[in-house]
């Protein structure tokens, strides 16, 4: 592995401009991802990484950069945001592939547009459980090295610890990144960006000129579809998913206000900014939709001049992101409950399931994982089934064949998910200096799949049923 310049800074000064980080001198490591750091090959042990995560001058290796992006937030089009909080520091290659590195809550950049540029302890470990936990859980996703609390206080609604967290992503490239360049009409410099895009996630893209953008499209829309059945199959609820918060790669990335659906509701909502439910777990493939929208709008200039031909071309490509969605969202159904999606009587059973689901608002998670129990176990289960299910289950156990069902519900269903009431559990924790009993949770959700010797602690729903549980952006 080696630290080597941005591959941003190639695409001019308008998309990275040098940015430097803080420097932390009471710095202490207070999470490290060591399974990641060995496959990643890092080249220093947990300890030996504190000089250079605390941005120590001389350990700093390479100059850092903040990126520049615009992006929709709640709809609204702001063309003005960046890395306000945020510092790429390098460019890693690793035995994992390339991975830009980048620390969160590292201080004031050009973007910060009035933030202070930090990020407290709570939401740094918020980011640390989740990330780690979705990337078991098998979703594509940004990835967590380490956290460091800084030793000085921020203050949001109160003074709190403040901390930095060290994200790896395969790149930083975001629809608002193309919406950045789109505005400034820098055609040369929206090729360049697409050229990396492509180069970056896309390699197996060969068409040329017009079919080249077209077909960039077509896979950050797939992409962006096999994204959402992953949070819609785990129960996630992104919260904030602004075109600046959706990465080109198809991997999730900002955890600020996520959080697990428990009671089945397409309707969840936890954000307290998201007063219309626009980000409602239902509404996610929606959104997504719209955001590869505002992707479309950035390429037109690039499908020649005839704008109304690129515009049919761009929606012809656009219409199969439902299409598709649809197909992929009743598998995603049909291989949670090992059924078929060609077979009458599976699709009835299918039909009865979500009216069930929906009208009692059963626990996700725990509702396939009993149904999974029962295939591999018979009755000795740590996951209840619902009473109501009793009748359902009698034919749904007469119409499957148990062990190809067994195998497919197996892999679509976790027994543990980073449940909402224990992230702030362990947050309030580690805000007191307490990481051991967070380190044990994080290897049980470092197996999600595992159903034996399961611990109830980690898999029983929130006492409180979530009510009244809320998440907030940017703390
Ligand atoms: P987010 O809601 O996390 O996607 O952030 C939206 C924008 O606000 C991004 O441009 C962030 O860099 C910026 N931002 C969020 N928190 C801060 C902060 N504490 N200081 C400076 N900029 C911030
Ligand atoms: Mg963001
Ligand atoms: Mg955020």
């Amino acid at each position: 592995m080696y630290f080597n310049p941005s591959r941003y800074t190639a695409l001019g000064s308008a998309l990275a401009s040098p940015a430097e980080r803080e420097h932390f001198p009471n710095a202490k490591l207070v999470l490290w991802h060591q399974q990641l750091a060995d496959g990643l090959a890092w080249p220093w042990s947990a300890a030996g990484s504190l000089a250079f995560l605390a941005g120590e001058p001389d350990k700093s290796l390479v100059e850092s950069v903040a990126l520049a992006y615009s992006g929709h937030q709640f709809g609204q089009f702001n063309p003005s945001l960046g890395d306000g909080r945020a510092h790429l520091l390098a460019q890693l290659d690793t035995p994992l592939g390339w991975f830009d590195l980048q620390s969160k809550g590292s201080g004031a950049t050009r973007f910060s547009r009035g933030g202070d540029g930090l990020c407290a302890l709570g939401p740094a470990v918020r980011e640390f459980v989740m990330s780690q936990a979705m990337a078991a859980l098998g979703v594509p996703t940004t990835h967590c090295l380490g956290v460091i609390s800084t030793g000085q206080m921020v203050y949001r609604q109160g003074a709190e610890q403040g901390a930095v967290v060290f994200r790896l992503a395969t790149s930083h490239i975001r629809v608002g990144s193309f919406q950045y360049l789109a505005l400034q009409q820098d055609e040369g410099a929206l090729w360049q960006l697409l050229e990396l895009a492509i180069k970056t996630h896309y390699p197996e893209i060969d068409a040329t000129g017009s079919q080249r953008v077209l077909a960039f499209f077509k896979h950050v829309c797939e992409r962006q579809v096999k994204l959402i059945i992953h949070w819609l199959r785990v129960g996630f609820i992104h919260g904030v998913m602004n075109t600046d918060n959706t990465l080109i790669s198809g991997d999730t990335i900002d955890y600020g206000p996520c959080a697990m659906m428990e009671g089945y509701d397409l309707n969840t909502v936890f954000s307290s900014i998201d007063r219309n439910g626009r980000y409602a777990f239902g509404q996610q493939a929606n959104i997504a939709s719209w955001n590869c929208a505002r992707l479309a709008e950035c390429l037109i200039p690039l499908l020649g001049d005839d704008e109304q031909q690129a515009v049919t071309e761009l929606s012809a490509v656009l219409a199969q992101f439902a299409t598709q969605f649809h197909h992929e969202y009743e598998k995603m159904w049909c291989d949670k409950l090992g059924l078929m999606p060609d077979n009458a009587t599976h699709q009835q059973l299918l039909v009865e399931f979500k009216t069930l689901l929906t009208e009692h608002k059963f626990d996700y998670t725990n509702t396939f994982a009993a149904l999974t129990c029962l295939l591999a176990n018979g009755h000795a289960s740590p996951f209840a089934l619902p009473v109501q299910l009793n009748d359902w289950c009698e034919r749904w156990l007469a119409a499957i064949e148990t062990q190809a069902a067994l195998a497919i519900m197996r892999t679509s269903n976790p027994a543990i998910i980073p449940r909402n009431h224990l992230v702030e559990h362990f947050i309030a924790e580690a805000k007191q200096g307490r990481y051991e009993e967070l380190e044990v949770w994080l290897k049980a959700l470092s197996s999600p799949y595992h159903y034996e010797q399961l611990d109830s602690r980690y898999i029983t729903p929130d006492p409180n049923a979530g009510a009244g549980y809320q998440t907030f952006c940017g703390t």
